[in-house]
């Protein structure tokens, strides 16, 4: 395989890139110095290097624990748990949310081979008892689920909350103002502060 296909096949796999875009992109670069490339290269090398999860909470970070979880103004009785760690930005960009977060990683999907175990579920019920050493030694008091209004969404919320049931922590669910089958990612900052405002118990 060339090195020309060798780099459209590679950026053909990222989401929203198809096979024509990727080779017109591989001779856009080709066109350029090469230092350009290069500066590309070590930026995704530098990426993969360096950002992991949060050990806390999964978010994405450069350190052991993220900005947020390690920001003594948050609430760490509040924690919101979303599917992924971009699904944060939106939340935040909200401004009406000021306690933690956890990022499951994905979202229940049979079809798509996404099982329970898939999920940090275990890790946000350690942090949830109270009795737990991991959770830090703060009582969490609310849990919201923050999924996404999807079928996939509501089914993870709901398997989330029968696994908090036995901790008796207060669980609730974000309202509907969000837009069945939209994504969290990509709704606007009102409408996210509200369906956090208007969340209702579950
Ligand atoms: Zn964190």
């Amino acid at each position: 395989m060339s090195a020309i296909d060798d780099l459209a096949t590679e950026l053909a796999r990222l989401p929203g890139i198809g096979r024509k875009t990727a080779l017109r992109l591989t001779y856009y670069l080709l066109r350029q110095p090469p230092e350009q490339s290069k500066r590309l290269a070590n930026a995704l090398v530098t990426l993969g290097e360096r950002v992991r999860t949060c050990a806390r909470c999964f978010n994405l970070t450069e350190d052991e624990v993220c900005s947020i979880c390690r920001d003594p103004r948050r609430d760490a009785s509040l924690i919101c748990v979303v599917e992924q760690a971009s699904d944060i930005g939106a939340v935040e960009r909200a401004g009406e949310f000021k306690g933690l977060y956890h990022v499951l990683g994905g979202r229940l999907s049979p079809l798509d081979g996404v099982g329970p175990a898939d999920l940090t579920v275990e890790a946000l019920l350690t942090r949830v008892n109270p009795g737990g050493e991991a959770g830090g030694g703060i009582g969490v008091r609310e849990v919201i689920l923050a999924t996404n209004p999807s079928l996939e969404g509501e089914a993870t919320a709901l398997y989330v909350q029968t696994q908090l049931a036995p901790t008796g922590v207060a669980v609730s669910r974000i309202a509907r103002g969000l837009p069945v089958g939209g994504d969290l990612e990509y709704a606007d900052g009102v409408t996210i502060a509200q369906a956090i405002s208007a969340r209702r118990a579950m």
